[in-house]
């Protein structure tokens, strides 16, 4: 069954000069298996911002449609987390907006804190934090608000090398653990080929799609 399905999209931006207007998405088209972990990969400006806003409807798309079976849960390319909250407050922003009970919100921090390796860490504010530590916040918080597909754009693109290779084998392990269908932005090749089922290569602009890839042995 497909968990996302992505149809003939385009988009777009109309110049806010007398310049051209920027299509942003050319009849982009794919669909995401359940349990699939697919990689997006394109040069800055392809418009792989933009496909993820329409699939995860923060934005609309000008022809054809993008729908997701199940909700969707985003990590943002950046600013995810609000500077003003704790870690533990960050990460159970989901439960509290839906009224969670104080105990199942203890429950899923102590697991998620754990599981993208906080510990400790709970009481800190965000600017008490490093860049890959904020990233981890943002995860755990995608992944306490548990939607059954994970939307991630360029999660890890502003981190060191270092930090960058850690966070990628443990969202591998997160997602060995979840099987969530994953819908991942990046624009490393390297990166998508340590992570990804299938890669959809996007050219350009206008952004479209160039090839659709099945990565091997993974
Ligand atoms: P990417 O994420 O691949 O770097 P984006 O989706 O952010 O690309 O942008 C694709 C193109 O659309 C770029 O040329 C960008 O300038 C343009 N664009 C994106 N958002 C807007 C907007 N809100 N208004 C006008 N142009 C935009
Ligand atoms: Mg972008």
């Amino acid at each position: 069954m497909s968990h996302v399905s992505i149809s003939h999209l385009w988009k777009v931006y109309p110049s806010h000069h007398d310049g051209d207007a920027v299509i942003a998405l050319k009849d982009v088209s794919f669909d995401i298996d359940e349990h699939e972990f697919v990689c997006v990969l394109g040069p800055s400006g392809c418009g792989k911002s933009t496909l993820l806003r329409i699939v995860a409807g923060l934005e609309s798309a000008d022809y054809g449609h993008a729908s997701t079976h199940g909700r969707p849960s985003v990590v943002f390319q950046e600013h995810g987390i609000f500077p003003w909250k704790n870690v533990e407050d960050n990460i159970s922003y989901p439960l509290a907006l839906r009224h969670a009970p104080r105990s199942e919100r203890k429950a899923v921090v102590d697991r998620l804190v754990k599981m993208v390796g906080l510990s400790g860490f709970e009481r800190f504010h965000p600017d008490q934090l490093s860049g890959g530590m904020k990233q981890r916040v943002s995860v755990a918080r995608a992944l306490a608000d548990n939607g059954a597909i994970l939307l991630m754009d360029e999660p890890f693109g502003a981190l060191d090398e270092q930090t960058r290779v850690t966070l990628q084998q443990e969202l591998l392990t997160i997602w060995e653990e979840t099987r969530k269908s994953v819908l991942f932005i990046t624009h490393s090749v390297d990166e998508s080929l340590i992570l990804a089922d299938r890669i959809i290569v996007m050219s350009g602009r206008p952004g479209h799609i160039l090839k659709d890839i099945r990565v091997p042995f993974q």
